[in-house]
């Protein structure tokens, strides 16, 4: 599909009613994505007209995620632009002249119901086991006497006058043609009594000045497609390209991903909100990379794709109209992809608010050393605290005396390993190949195996077994520190 590129613009166009959803950022993605690939305009407008559900937090988080996730918008709030404002809340007059609009064309009616009404005719319909809604009792109103009572000041909504029989078929680049019956559809609210619009309104309204090309949004939009279009053409427009983007299923592949975080049988936190994998130190890169395969793909096999090549390869024709199923694994095993692939210094550079968080005094220069020893072992940067606790703890966590005990030894042999390793790290040169000769040649010495000797030194300075490797940690941790330890572990083989 050859689209001119300044034809392309999208929006992401959240309701800041709670948490950043990573379903959201999913959205928010396939629609930078899109303009990215075709050179056009992603435009990011705040949806704040159900005061009811309003969250003032929920700004702070979304705008917040977008950054850490590098989802820079060209227009929207904080950065302008020519069709802003872009908060729903700041552009109430173009709605109720819209309304207005609709009012004098006769597509629209005012509604004078009371919420008792409603709810109870509601009920009624539902009784009889029809589908609960309204029953259009104020669409036979005599307008111009409608707008007397309105004009006294008599509370009313405003409601769209649909279309009573025949049916509507809306075409949907990823799912195709889908046809409503007329019938089902309701005289939907527009304007609310209190000259707020609701969402429909106010979306239709907003896609059209803001001169929206593509809507891309999530899959539970569908329903209200044909009251948008019928909105649209009420109102003379005709609407954008559709494309509704498949939905993201809970890893076991059954159900609606979940709104809110849960634990797994293990006891691990599921996280959902873009807040949270920020904090666990997922990297953006591995974020992006991932929320792109979420019913997308380039080629079926191709899994590591960096920004640049998404931007370039991404289609709208390759996005899949099934369900996607989250995978948390996936999720870690491209996070420690990422890691591995990081400089240096850039690692260290990302670890180290993890590490001060912690509470550990981490410096840039202990970091850069600390990195490359870690870089293989964790998956998310929160777990760099736990697997390099030692080499910014001043004591170790208390460990079992018997974890210093090497393989087909004892106690003895234990002691008589850290004495000698004692002996010979007071006399070598810190550095790798220097540690490494030392020890070795003192486990010859001692006719053990250098892994006999190597265990309980590196539980000794380590607190624990599986550790990052052996020469390199000492080097970090300097000779004093290792004799300190060394000194301490002595002191517990003998107690
Ligand atoms: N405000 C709606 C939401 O919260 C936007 C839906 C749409 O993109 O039209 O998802």
């Amino acid at each position: 599909m050859a689209i001119p590129s300044e034809a392309v613009r999208v929006r992401y166009a959240p309701s800041p009613t709670g948490d950043f959803h990573v379903g959201g950022a999913r959205t928010a993605l396939f629609n930078y994505l899109f303009a990215r690939h075709h050179g056009g305009r992603f435009v990011l407008r705040i949806e704040d007209t159900d005061q009811k559900r309003y969250n003032p937090e929920a700004l702070n988080w979304l705008l917040r995620g977008l950054r850490y996730l590098g989802l820079d918008w060209d227009e929207g709030p904080e950065t302008g632009g020519e069709y802003g404002p872009y908060v729903q809340t700041q552009r109430l007059e173009i709605y109720r002249e819209h309304t207005r609009r609709l009012l004098e064309s006769g597509r629209a009616y005012r509604c004078f119901c009371t919420p008792e009404r409603l709810e109870a005719v509601s009920r009624e319909l539902q009784e009889k086991g029809q589908n609960p809604g309204y029953d259009r009792f104020c669409r036979k109103l005599d307008p111009e006497e409608a707008a007397v009572r309105a004009a006294r000041g008599e509370a009313h909504t405003v409601r769209f006058r649909m279309a009573e029989s025949g049916e509507i078929t809306v075409h949907d680049l990823i799912r195709g043609d889908i046809t409503f019956q007329n019938a089902n559809l309701q005289d939907t609210v527009l304007m609310k009594s209190d000259g707020i619009p609701t969402y429909h309104l106010a979306n239709v309204v907003d896609d059209r000045l803001m001169k929206i090309s593509h809507i891309l949004r999530g899959d539970e939009w569908v329903n209200s497609l044909p009251l948008h279009v019928h909105l649209y053409r009420a109102l003379g427009w005709e609407p954008p390209v559709m494309a509704h983007l498949p939905l993201i299923l809970n890893p076991t592949g059954k159900g609606k991903m979940s709104k809110r975080e849960s634990r797994a049988p293990d006891g691990r936190v599921m996280p959902v909100f873009v807040r949270r994998f920020e904090e666990m130190g997922y990297l953006p890169e591995a974020m992006i990379n991932y929320l792109a395969l979420l019913g997308w793909s380039f080629d079926d096999r191709t899994e590591i794709m960096s920004r640049q090549e998404l931007i370039e390869r991404f289609s709208l024709e390759r996005v899949n109209a099934s369900p996607a199923v989250w995978n948390y694994e996936k999720l870690d095993h491209l996070n420690g992809y990422y890691i591995r692939q990081l400089p240096v210094t850039e690692l260290a550079e990302r670890l180290l608010p993890f590490l001060r968080a912690a509470g550990f005094e981490a410096d840039r220069e202990k970091v850069l050393k600390v990195a490359p020893l870690i870089q293989e072992r964790i998956t998310t940067l929160s777990d760099a605290p736990a697997v390099a606790n030692f080499f910014f703890l001043e004591e170790l966590p208390p460990y079992d005396a018997a974890e210093l005990v090497p393989a087909k030894g004892d106690a003895g042999m234990a002691r008589i390993a850290l004495e000698k390793a004692r002996e010979a790290l007071a006399a070598a040169g810190f550095t790798q190949a220097e540690l490494e000769a030392a020890l070795r040649s003192a486990a010859g010495d001692l006719k053990i195996k250098p892994g006999q000797m190597f265990q309980p030194i590196r539980v000794a300075v380590c607190g624990r077994k599986a550790a990052p490797p052996l020469f390199e940690t000492l080097e970090v941790l300097g000779r004093e520190t290792c004799l300190k330890r060394i000194d301490e572990a002595i002191r517990k083989l003998q107690s």
